[in-house]
């Protein structure tokens, strides 16, 4: 009898890749053609109207009524122009993914017609019903409204026939309910106090903007397979299967070539990212089988986030088409490497400098050294706060693992520079410094652009590496809203920018020179931040031993990790920058632990019910051939029947003993998760999850496992994970 994995099987087999075609000319022919872009707002909106969004883009100025419902008739022109029939504000809940709720242009009209009309008032603001958004407690059931504001600074765009608004997602009271709102406070924080900071350098600084790079790292299953598989169609991930004998050992797939329909896959996907002026640019195969990445070129924090959600949307749609399911997942499969999304972050003025690439000269390499630094301080400072903004059951499975970035937050800057920042910590004097103190010191600052072009070392084991001109978040999950990283780092690096500033101007006010004032104040952050700063091998168990020795946390699961947000200097910090208010804080660690333990409690079910319901009585059935094997054989050759049935006689007993594990196991997991399911405390009830919870579903995966390796290969229901990997 076939089973769904063999039918399933015979349908991958029969897949072959689409054709895709391409718009017709060149990429730059249709480049952002779905996107109301500078050039489309030149074209489509009055002189007034444009300088208005543009000032409102450059500077955060507001756009007045007047002026918004110019832009709004333009926009829907516009929008109509490309097959645009609704328009929906587009927003980023607290649910991890992106949400729209669509109305139409059109309006009935007295005359028993109807005109298209869309006015400022409906691109400014939209009221869709909050209640059903996860809100950690912050508006009560009474007042379910919330309210999507326009976020200028990112373009509108046009998906399908309709014209998506990029919003943010507030509350009747005013808090943030989404990503994008803390993330766009977070941005100005940085922007302020580092033009403040920029002033000792270049007083032509008067706007600095954080830059990100996301680099997406995901998984491709065939449909079938994935349909065949409760478990990874429901959470994302296997929660059974040995493992394949082939994995990646052979490392035969890291940018190896790319299998036809992936490719066509790939085509597509980003034929549709740059009509939606997304600069995808490099694509190819991870470590791990069936494993990808792709990376467009950095841009703006706040459009680059736009930009990867919007992506993530695309692929999962794409992927259907081409019958993939994507995974996102960060740890799919136990055993092979997990998936990240590398944030790629740096600080860029208006003058065109990027703060953290070393200048030509001493004084710009004064500035760099300042921002580079300081960011040191501030990770040293908030190494929670960081470890914090990763969490989630997803990237628990995958950070500490042997490929990934550990738990342990450090920052990785390489030999020549962690050499500098030595020299500098010893060789600034103390005391005051004379002219030839001062000479010596810029000579050997101006040499930071020599050391950092031989400088090749990369650590690709570290969680916050320098990597010529831009730290690499590498510890970033892939199923993660680079928000939630990009709100902590900006925030922290505002934060610690503000401190030097005050006391850079304290030694000023007492009679130092302005460079020396920052070299002082850049020797002691040097001191005090050392500890964070780590250059080996962070996947090493050295590693975990001398962290601890130097007083680093390791927080190895999200409710603990999570715990910091608790801390009043913490909620000090994000409310006095104007990032996110206390409540908002409280509200948003409510959330996070909420997402945990639903994530948990539907693993734990499907673990219990696949367990159930799929290997049992797998294992039964193909334990009734054997018993119906020996039992004819006792017939047939009666009393001698022993001698010939040793090896079925060993696999009856040891599926009966596996059998006995596995419903032990799953009578213990449904027990432990009912009566945690059963406690009030939030915060309790994560932790009981990850410590009592999790464990229990190991074992049975356990026992599963080896039982999926005693049953005959034919009776087996579920894809094997050799098959969802090497299949195409
Ligand atoms: P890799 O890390 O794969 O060796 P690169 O160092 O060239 O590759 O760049 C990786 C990513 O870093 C790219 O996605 C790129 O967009 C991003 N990136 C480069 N410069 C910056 C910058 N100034 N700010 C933010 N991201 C950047
Ligand atoms: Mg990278």
């Amino acid at each position: 009898m076939p089973t769904f994995r063999t039918t399933a099987l015979e349908d991958v087999f029969h897949r072959k890749p689409l054709e895709v075609k391409a718009p017709s000319g060149k990429v730059s022919d249709y480049y952002g053609q779905n996107v109301f872009n500078q050039s489309t707002m030149r074209e489509y909106l009055t002189d007034e109207a444009y300088d208005s969004v543009m000032d409102s883009m450059i500077n955060g100025s507001r756009i007045d009524r007047g002026i918004a419902d110019q832009v709004g008739s333009s926009m829907k022109d516009w929008a109509m122009s490309r097959g645009a029939t609704h328009y929906t504000h587009w927003f980023q809940p607290l649910t991890g993914s992106t949400a729209e709720k669509h109305d139409s242009f059109f309006t009935p009209s007295s005359e028993g017609r109807a005109i298209e009309k869309f006015d400022g008032s409906m691109l400014v603001q939209q009221e869709p019903d909050a209640s059903s958004f996860p809100n950690g407690g912050i508006r009560n059931t009474f007042e379910a409204r919330g309210y999507t504001l326009w976020d200028p600074t990112s373009p509108a765009f046009v998906i399908g026939t309709t014209l998506c608004i990029p919003t943010i997602f507030i509350s009747y009271t005013g808090f943030a309910l989404d990503y994008k709102m803390p993330l766009l406070k977070a941005l100005k924080a940085v922007d302020d106090a580092s033009v403040k900071v920029c002033q000792y350098f270049d007083k032509n600084v008067s706007k600095v903007n954080a830059t990100l790079g996301w680099e997406q790292e995901y998984f491709l299953i065939d449909k079938a397979l994935y349909n065949a598989r409760p478990d990874i169609a429901l959470t994302g991930r296997a929660l059974f299967g040995y493992a394949s004998a082939k994995g990646q050992q052979l490392d035969d797939h890291y940018f190896g070539s790319i299998p036809d329909r992936v490719m066509a896959f790939m085509q597509e996907y980003e034929i549709e990212c740059h009509k939606l002026g997304i600069p995808v640019t490099t694509r190819h195969n991870e470590v791990a089988p069936n494993q990808f990445e792709l990376a467009p070129m950095f841009e703006e924090a706040n459009l680059a986030n736009d930009h990867n959600l919007l992506l993530m949307d695309i692929m999962e749609k794409v992927a259907k088409k081409h019958d993939f399911r994507i995974l996102f997942h960060e740890k799919p499969f136990a055993g092979l490497n997990g998936s990240g999304k590398h944030n790629n972050w740096a600080l860029s003025t208006n003058t065109g400098v990027n703060l953290l690439r070393p200048g030509k000269n001493p004084k710009s390499n004064l500035q760099f050294l300042t921002f580079l630094v300081n960011t040191i301080k501030a990770i040293y400072d908030n190494a929670d706060v960081l470890r914090a903004s990763i969490a989630g059951a997803g990237n628990d499975h995958r950070l500490g693992g042997h490929e990934a970035p550990p738990a342990i937050v450090s920052v990785f800057i390489g030999s020549q520079l962690s050499k500098l920042l030595d020299d500098l910590e010893k060789n600034i004097k103390v005391g005051k410094m004379t002219p030839e103190d001062k000479t010596e010191l810029k000579l050997e600052i101006g040499k930071i652009p020599q050391i950092l072009l031989d400088n090749t070392d990369r650590n690709r084991t570290s969680p916050f590496a320098f990597t010529g001109n831009k730290f690499e978040f590498r510890a970033v999950g892939s199923t993660a809203n680079c928000a939630n990283a990009m709100i902590v780092v900006n925030t922290i690096v505002a934060n610690q920018l503000n401190k030097f500033k005050v006391e850079v101007d304290k030694r000023i006010s007492n009679g130092v020179k302005k460079d020396e004032a920052i070299l002082k104040e850049i020797q002691k952050l040097i001191k005090e931040s050392k500890t964070i700063r780590f250059e080996g091998n962070g996947y090493g168990e050295e590693w975990v031993k001398e962290a601890k020795k130097r007083g680093l946390s390791n927080l190895k699961d999200t409710p603990s990790a999570l715990k910091v947000w608790k801390n009043k200097k913490v909620q000090e910090m994000f409310a006095a920058l104007n990032v996110l208010s206390n409540e908002e804080v409280d509200a948003r660690y409510e959330v996070q632990l909420e997402n945990y333990v639903m994530k948990l409690q539907i693993e734990a079910r499907i673990c219990g019910d696949m367990a159930q319901n799929h290997i049992i009585p797998a294992a039964i059935n193909y334990q009734n051939k054997l018993l119906e094997n020996v039992t004819g054989l006792k017939a047939v050759l009666g009393a001698s029947y022993k001698k010939s049935a040793t090896t079925q006689i060993k696999l009856i007993e040891d599926i009966s003993t596996h059998l006995t594990g596995i419903k032990v196991a799953i009578d213990e997991l449904k027990a432990v998760r009912k009566k945690v399911e059963g406690m009030n405390d939030l915060e309790k009830q994560a932790a009981e999850f990850s410590e009592k919870v999790k464990p229990l579903m190991d074992v049975v995966r356990e026992h599963a496992d080896r039982l999926e390796m005693l049953v005959d290969d034919e009776i087996w229901p579920l894809p094997k994970l050799r098959e969802i990997l090497f299949t195409r």
